[in-house]
């Protein structure tokens, strides 16, 4: 028998597949030939990839699906292994969505941080929702503070989702929005990441599998990833957060066309390429004095800048 499966499940020997939009997990295992065909990656196979299987009936852990071929991805997402042995991880494929998690405060949002996490998410194509999350905790007493994020992040083009892991406010609302999608969920430490999905689906428990990943790390050398299904409908892959995912193969001149906002103006800048620091007729600059493009954004993208020529 064969069929095509997503794999839900990357337990590093082996993996676990379904049928989605079916939630009906079963073993699977790499067929040798395809594990050599993708060794520029530590994993030949990430939680998200549609697979080609092949089984002799029903496969149970004694008698694992074969997978056989990985069909193309739309997208994925890679962690740089922090060695400089050049080995990449790839982490999911196939992301409809990634659910940036963020606080204003408690603790307090450091937005080159976001800035870094939403570069990346342009690099590997995924689109992003931004969810503003402990709304209960300071909206009302720093209204503008809200409205100043917004005008930033909505300027740049990021849909931006207010709620409340606490209160349950948006939670309804960003299940719809996870409804039928592969959502990647990430952010900072502390954002109210875990505390979300359970909101979403109280079923899950996303500190308990962080705890359980942590303890089978120790003991293997792969990380576990795995995807989770909301009640409501819809999937969740939980990362403890985007910050190892390096820029460095960005090349400086490629940084601006992973801001939106700046992609827009660039066009028209006077040299190419232009780095938008200190060239004459920069389209760019004179967005940022127009106030089209935001100085908050500009500044996250000179840091980057810099950041990038330290590397060289
Ligand atoms: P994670 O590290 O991003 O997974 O964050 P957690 O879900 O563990 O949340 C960190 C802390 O923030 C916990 O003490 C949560 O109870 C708290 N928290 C999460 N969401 C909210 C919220 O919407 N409002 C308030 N007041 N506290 C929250
Ligand atoms: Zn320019």
């Amino acid at each position: 028998m064969e069929g095509v499966a997503t794999v839900v499940k990357n337990a590093g020997s082996h993996y676990e597949l379904s049928a989605l939009p079916a939630w009906d997990l079963f073993p699977a295992v790499l067929r040798g030939k395809v594990r050599l065909e993708r060794s520029g990656a530590t994993n030949p196979v990430a939680v998200g990839d549609r697979v080609r299987y092949e089984t002799d009936g029903p496969a149970d852990i004694e008698h694992p699906a074969v997978i056989t071929e990985i069909l193309p991805r739309d997208n994925y997402i890679i962690r740089r292994s922090t060695n400089l042995s050049r080995q990449s991880h790839v982490i999911a494929a196939n992301l409809d969505q990634a659910v940036i998690v963020v606080s204003l405060l408690f603790p307090e949002i450091k937005l080159p941080f976001l800035d870094r996490i939403l570069v990346t998410c342009e690099v590997y194509k995924v689109p992003v929702l931004i969810a503003l999350n402990k709304v209960d905790l300071y909206r009302e007493e720093l209204p503008e503070m809200v409205a100043g994020f917004r005008r930033i992040y909505e300027g740049a083009g990021y849909p931006v989702l207010e709620v409340s892991a606490r209160t349950g406010e948006g939670v309804n609302a960003l299940r719809e929005r996870c409804q039928g999608r592969i959502n990647l969920f990430s952010g900072e430490s502390g954002a109210g990441k875990s505390s979300l999905i359970k909101a979403l689906d109280p079923s899950l428990d996303p500190k308990i599998g962080k705890i359980s990943a942590a303890h089978l790390q120790g003991k293997h050398t792969t990380s576990l990833y795995e995807m989770y299904r909301l009640a409501s409908g819809g999937y969740v892959i939980d990362t403890p957060g985007l910050r190892g995912f390096g820029l460095v193969d960005l090349e400086k001149e490629e940084i601006s066309k992973y801001f939106p906002e700046m992609l827009r103006e660039m066009d028209n800048c006077r040299f190419v390429p232009c780095t938008h620091t200190h060239e004459p007729g920069c389209a760019v600059k004179a967005a940022v004095d127009a106030g089209r493009i935001s100085p908050e954004r500009y500044n996250s993208y000179l840091g980057m800048l810099e950041e990038d020529q330290k590397f060289r």
